[in-house]
């Protein structure tokens, strides 16, 4: 079955779940679906989880996006390999499935899967770090992350309100904080932490030098908290609409040139062969503004708020 690409930066996540909710509600001799996400059985999650250990976790060929800025991850989970003189970062591991075609591709690019030094992540969501563990171990690097997620990397569950697929525990090196920074050979990637999507997403910003050229790029997964997520009264996360508005707010103040996501298909469609051959001025400058991406985040946000109230009885 042909799976249509997520919207824009939206995490795949988020669209696997409406659609099983719509088909569960109309079987009458069933049991009243779940309202909210924390409400469903695992087994029902595993199989909204299938896609990204099957169609989304498919190999490609690796490229390089801009700079010293590569793509070694899947069809539409990404690893980003950030490459320089005194060793290599890599941003994400993807499902399991992924690990042995991301050594590839670092390879297929002429670089040494030894260099890398540093492994950080996005957030603490299976699809971003589920192969962290294994990759940490088959490349020697440090495991750098953020508070709010280290937590969950540590234990091998997934602590966000999504409550999703864990992973094997990792080993995390260094704990980030707001504002950290992440330096290798003169590259440097600045951590900003926008709780929400987990509480300790993490947006990273850098500058990258592209031939005589020199942009602010982000890399950016914290899109709010999923559909299908308890908002109001969620006791996990009594601080959930707060979170999530502050970090809306928090995005809005990053203003990058450009911005790369997590599940990257529909960025890249139509821009892939062009990043290949090295197109200038470069493909992603077309992409959309990125004010208007946050509050198109945030208008689904407030939507989603406004309906879970309107549903839920005044006490
Ligand atoms: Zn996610």
């Amino acid at each position: 079955m042909n799976r249509k690409p997520p919207r824009r930066a939206g995490c795949v996540v988020l669209a696997a779940i409406a659609l099983p909710i719509a088909i569960l509600s109309v079987r009458a001799a069933e049991p009243a679906p779940a309202r909210y996400v924390d409400e469903m059985p695992m087994t029902l999650k595993q199989r909204l989880a299938e896609p990204f250990h099957t169609e989304q976790s498919e190999a490609v060929e690796p490229f390089t996006i801009l700079g010293n800025v590569h793509y070694v991850g899947a069809k539409n989970i990404a690893s980003y390999l950030i490459t320089t003189e005194a060793g290599h970062i890599l941003l994400d591991s993807g499902v399991r499935e992924m690990e042995q075609a991301i050594l590839e591709n670092i390879a297929k690019l002429g670089f040494e899967v030894r260099d890398v030094q540093i492994l950080l992540s996005s957030h603490a969501h299976f699809d971003h770090i589920q192969g962290h563990e294994a990759l940490r171990k088959a490349t020697g690097a440090r495991v750098h992350a953020m508070v709010g997620d280290a937590e969950a990397l540590r234990a091998g569950k997934d602590l966000s309100p999504l409550g999703f697929e864990g992973w094997p525990p990792v080993q995390v090196d260094r704990v980030l904080r707001d504002g950290d920074e992440v330096s290798l050979g003169g590259t440097v990637m600045t951590a900003h932490r926008i709780p929400g999507h987990t509480p300790g997403c993490t947006v990273w910003t850098m500058p990258v030098v592209d031939r005589d050229a020199t942009f602010s790029l982000a890399f950016h997964g914290c899109n709010g908290p999923n559909r299908g997520v308890r908002l109001i009264g969620n006791e996990n996360f009594p601080s959930l609409v707060e979170d999530a508005r502050a970090g809306f707010e928090r995005l809005r103040a990053l203003r990058p040139d450009l911005y790369l996501t997590g599940h990257p298909a529909e960025l890249f469609a139509g821009r892939m062969q062009a990043m290949r051959d090295g197109v200038r001025p470069h493909p992603l400058t077309t992409q959309q503004p990125w004010l208007e991406l946050v509050a198109e985040l945030e208008n689904r946000f407030s939507e989603q708020l406004a309906s879970q109230r309107a549903s839920t009885p005044a006490d």
